[in-house]
């Protein structure tokens, strides 16, 4: 029996959870629920978003599924998932982008995977804002100690990009493309222009790759990257991006396979691990029973394997293709007309899904 801890989220969250979780079970995977409540619609009762029951479940479990949360304006947290990702060290997000006949798109038959750095470079949240004391004092110090000169009235984002942060990612990609069947990491950068934080990233790149002969590693550069993905993504497998670059192509790959309803993700650590879809909590359709619960029950999908439960993740993700590809028993999202009254609701596509394991 696997312990797993369930956050239900608010918005959406608590009925894609459910959805979910009924689906997991379905599967027969041994999984006992760890159910626990972060967000808006528990604040309103602890005085927290984010109690600290469900801090110590995802600290004891170790494997959590979350359901999305809104971010909350006025509590002090920037927002809930920058924080678990930052006090539990989550340094991978893994984003699949992977095509299911059924789901609309330009493209057929993708089979990528995004490892994105979530915790350096520019979002690692340093910042200076224009006119500050501390903005001044350090433009003052670059200007005397670079050939380049900053304009006044600047604002500064920082931009750190470590040896030991570039490695440990550089290793997760690999090791994710070993244990996953996979062939080849493309290592994406912008070096030729940013030499001492891209730079190092490509070297570490570099470095890392020798270790794993058996796996096939390219760099490339971010913005030829993107011409690439949009003319030839099939020639893309594994790809490892510094947090801004994977921020941005996460979402143009989500693109490549038919957008948020199907794309699922995870946020890993050395020790924790954070399943959840890339969308939000949508919560104009809150308790409407109507948004689509495929991202994730993906994400689930990743989590039974990251689980070394194969065999289950395989049935769950036969199911829910196979419900995508007849197309009839569906959300809204995925039916050609937004308007088909035909679409099916949260609960009855999992049902749908059920049925076919
Ligand atoms: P969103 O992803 O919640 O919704 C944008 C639109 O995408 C929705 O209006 C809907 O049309 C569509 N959509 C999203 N999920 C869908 C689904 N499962 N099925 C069908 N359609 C779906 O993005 P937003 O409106 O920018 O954000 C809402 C809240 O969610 C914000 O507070 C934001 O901070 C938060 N958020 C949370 C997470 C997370 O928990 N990981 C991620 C992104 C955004």
């Amino acid at each position: 029996m696997h312990k797993v801890t369930l956050i239900r989220g608010d918005g959406i969250g608590p009925e894609i959870a459910e959805a979910t979780r009924r689906c997991v079970d379905a599967a027969g995977a041994k999984i006992q629920w760890d159910i626990q409540e972060a967000g808006v619609d528990i604040m309103a009762t602890a005085g927290t978003p984010l109690p600290d029951q469900t801090l110590q479940s995802i600290d004891k479990t170790e494997v959590t599924l979350k359901a999305p949360i809104t971010t909350p304006v006025g509590t002090g947290f920037r927002s809930i998932n920058v924080h678990l990702r930052q006090h539990f060290d989550l340094y991978a997000c893994l984003r699949p982008c992977k095509s299911y006949q059924g789901v609309r798109s330009r493209y057929e038959d993708i089979d990528l995977v995004i490892v994105r750095e979530n915790t350096e470079d520019l979002y690692a949240g340093i910042e200076f804002e224009k006119g500050t004391d501390a903005v001044n004092e350090l433009v003052q110090w670059i200007n005397s100690h670079s050939k380049r000169q900053i304009r006044p009235n600047s604002g500064i984002s920082i931009k750190p990009i470590s040896v030991a942060g570039s490695q440990r990612i550089v290793k997760f990609a690999f090791d994710y493309a070993r244990q996953n069947g996979r062939k080849k990491v493309t290592s994406v950068h912008k070096a030729n222009i940013m030499k001492h934080t891209d730079g190092l990233w490509l070297e570490v790149s570099r470095q890392v790759a020798k270790q794993y002969p058996d796996i096939e590693f390219e760099d490339r550069i971010v913005d030829n990257m993107c011409m690439q993905l949009v003319q030839k993504p099939e020639l893309y497998d594994v790809i490892v991006l510094p947090n801004l670059y994977g921020d941005i192509l996460s979402d143009l790959c989500a693109g490549l396979v038919g957008g948020l309803g199907v794309a699922p993700g995870a946020n890993i650590g050395d020790k924790k691990a954070v399943f959840e879809a890339t969308h939000g909590s949508a919560p104009k359709y809150k308790g409407l029973n109507k948004v689509n619960p495929t991202a994730l029950i993906l994400s689930a999908v990743m989590m039974l394997r990251h689980l070394n439960l194969r065999a289950e993740a395989d049935k769950l993700e036969h199911a829910v293709a196979a419900v995508i590809a007849e197309g009839r028993d569906v959300t809204y999202d995925l039916k050609p007309n937004r308007d088909d009254p035909t679409a099916v609701g949260t609960s009855e596509m999992a049902d749908a899904i059920i049925a076919k394991m």
